[in-house]
């Protein structure tokens, strides 16, 4: 089984696909390294956001998504785009690595990170998918943002995407 990140109304880009496992670890650098950067609730929102895709409360190989899906806002998209854009970049620079408690295989997440980066420069604000705000397309949008006490990292709805991996 495996999770897929595409952008469909782009077919022309290459999407990120990766085993279950290799989608823990993508989702754990992205939340340490977005949750290490987040100054703002709109930039929290993106940390926990990531960390709502996690396959210990929504099943594996269920938790891959379109990039229309993440919680832009038409007003905000540059700076949201900035943010992740950030975030990716350290991720890639391991940031909060100590945290996830083994070694990943580093080529295979920077590989898939460097995948997601191109989405993520590439997306256009017309294909955000309209949704209300605290409807996430995996649970809902937590009503405050709150960090776990062991990782640092911003909870999602249902408690921290990277304990369950302990
Ligand atoms: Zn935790």
């Amino acid at each position: 089984m495996a999770n897929h990140i595409s952008y469909d109304c782009r077919p022309d880009l290459v999407g990120v696909q990766m085993s279950n496992g290799l989608t823990s670890v993508f989702v754990s650098v992205l939340v340490l390294a977005a949750s290490a950067l987040a100054q703002t609730d709109r930039q929290r929102e993106f940390a926990a956001w990531f960390a709502s895709r996690d396959q210990n409360v929504f099943g594996l190989g269920m938790v891959g998504f379109d990039i229309g899906e993440m919680p832009w806002r038409a007003d905000t998209l540059e700076a949201d785009r900035d943010f992740v854009l950030r975030s990716v970049e350290a991720a890639k620079g391991r940031s909060g690595w100590d945290r996830l408690g083994y070694e990943p295989r580093e080529d295979w997440v920077f590989e898939r990170l460097e995948a997601f980066r191109s989405l993520v420069a590439a997306f256009d604000a017309r294909d955000a998918e309209t949704r209300s705000e605290s409807d996430w397309s995996l649970g809902v949008r937590p009503a405050a943002f709150t960090l776990c006490a062991v990782h640092a990292v911003y909870l999602h709805a249902y408690g921290c995407a990277l304990c369950g991996d302990a």
